[in-house]
């Protein structure tokens, strides 16, 4: 569609970044460009609508870019789920391995209930761990994963069969 083609055509590719090998996914110039970053936000909020959530999680620091917008477009309130030690109040917290070591994400315990339905925000999908990762902590403070909506998924990391179990038929959205 011409939405698909606006945003792919304003992803830059980098190479050898953040390592050599990598090819990274750089979602500034679509930030840049207004049209594109508007029509992205509508996708976005039309999703969040379409699922029924009542609160948007955008994953740190992109998804907060992204998610912020969508949930002020979708009249929702924005939930950010931080890498650990940067939130101040009350948290849950979430491990994950990465490929080397591992990581830990947290939330304010007391942003979510248990009669909230959760869209989760990021830009990239990738392994699929940040996410998964998301999605338990979310579950696990009693509230439900409406769905994962992310502008893109790098399919050849196959994060979508990891999230299967974890979504438990709760969709994914790449746009
Ligand atoms: P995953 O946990 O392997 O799925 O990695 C996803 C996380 O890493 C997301 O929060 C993304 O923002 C980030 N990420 C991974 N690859 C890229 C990329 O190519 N561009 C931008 N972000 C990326």
């Amino acid at each position: 569609t011409d939405i698909k083609e606006l945003l792919f055509s304003r992803i830059r590719d980098v190479a050898d970044y953040p390592e050599p090998g990598v090819m990274f996914k750089d979602i500034t110039p679509l930030l840049a460009d207004p049209a594109a970053f508007t029509a992205l936000t509508d996708a976005l909020a039309e999703i969040a609508g379409r699922t029924g959530a009542t609160k948007v999680v955008g994953l740190e620091a992109r998804g907060f870019i992204l998610g912020a917008p969508v949930a002020v477009r979708a009249g929702l309130g924005f939930i950010p789920v931080r890498k650990a030690g940067k939130l101040p109040g009350a948290t849950l917290a979430q491990a994950y391995d990465l490929e080397y070591g591992s990581a830990e994400i947290e939330v304010h315990a007391e942003d979510l209930s248990s009669d909230d339905r959760i869209l989760i925000i990021d830009d990239v999908l990738a392994t699929g761990g940040t996410a998964e990762a998301s999605i338990q902590l979310i579950r696990r403070a009693g509230a439900q994963v409406a769905g994962l909506a992310v502008l893109m998924e790098l399919g050849f990391l196959s994060g979508r069969a990891r999230l299967e179990p974890a979504l438990a038929g709760a969709p994914l959205e790449a746009l």
